[in-house]
């Protein structure tokens, strides 16, 4: 039997891309997956309705309004939390110096890809705990977590290197507790972001990593479902990138 069935499982950022991929990995494992998004429209087009473990809150989790109803509704469900994917992100604007860097953008990029994930955090560390005191949470951050990323943007990398660092600390903070808190650095991944970021151009990039080859979004799917299960026991604070080869040059 599947150590993911009957699961609660939470993804931000569920209904496009790396998200969506997580989401149905965990609901074909047998998962209980809630599925958080802006546009309920987008994840009414998807495959996930289909599955009857898989259901979707709307929240702008830029909005620390909504993250707080977002939890409410959660803690209210009874069911409780014992995983979560903290995934939603955005790119903020790409080729772009700090020069003319709006701080809108970088207002908007930092609550999103830093804030957003702290807000989560606490209620989802507050939930886990309550459930079953044993978990696991992973933060999406990417390669650009690590590196600076000449395409990105500072914003972008700043959010990213920040995410890396809350993991880090949060990890260190529950080692003891029986919550494993991770992070998942993606290299150039097939998504509708990456494509809105290079339009057709996506498909000639595999050249980024050295294994040639874009990454699929299931591939980081396995990744994230591999450190929240048993297999990962003693795996806490660990940064994993799925980049094939990118951090090894
Ligand atoms: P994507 O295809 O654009 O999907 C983003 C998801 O986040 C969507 O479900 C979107 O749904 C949701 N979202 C966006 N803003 C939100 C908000 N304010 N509140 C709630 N949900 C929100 O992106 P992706 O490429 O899969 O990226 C997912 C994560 O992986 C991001 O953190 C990204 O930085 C990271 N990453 C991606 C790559 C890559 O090459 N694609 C590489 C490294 C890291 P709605 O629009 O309906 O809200």
């Amino acid at each position: 039997m599947s150590f993911f069935k009957d699961k609660h499982i939470l993804v931000t950022g569920g209904t496009s891309g790396i998200g969506l991929a997580c989401a149905e990995h965990f609901l074909k494992l047998g998962g209980k997956v809630i599925i958080v998004g802006r546009t309920e429209r987008t994840w009414l087009e998807g495959p996930l309705p289909a599955y009857t473990g898989a259901s979707f809150i709307r929240a702008d989790l830029a909005d620390r309004q909504h993250v707080g109803r977002l939890f409410e509704k959660i803690a209210g469900s009874g069911e409780g939390l014992d995983i979560a994917v903290n995934n939603a992100g955005m790119q903020g604007l790409s080729f772009t110096a700090i020069d003319d860097y709006p701080l809108s953008v970088w207002d908007d990029v930092i609550a999103l890809n830093l804030s957003a994930v702290f807000h989560c955090m606490k209620h989802e560390l507050a939930l886990i705990t309550a459930t079953s005191k044993v978990g696991s949470i992973v933060n999406i951050a990417s390669v650009a977590g690590l590196r600076a990323s000449f395409s990105g943007g500072a914003a972008y990398t700043a959010s990213k290197h920040g995410l890396v660092g809350l993991t880090r600390a949060t990890a260190l903070e529950h080692a003891r507790t029986g919550i494993r808190i991770n992070c998942v650095c993606p290299g150039l991944v097939r998504t509708p972001m990456s494509s809105r970021e290079l339009g057709a151009e996506l498909e000639n990039h595999g050249w980024v990593h050295p294994m040639g080859r874009l990454c699929r979004p299931e591939e980081i799917a396995e990744a994230v479902a591999w450190l929240c299960s048993p297999g990962a026991s003693f795996i806490t604070g660990s940064t994993l990138p799925v980049d094939g080869g990118l951090m090894a040059g």
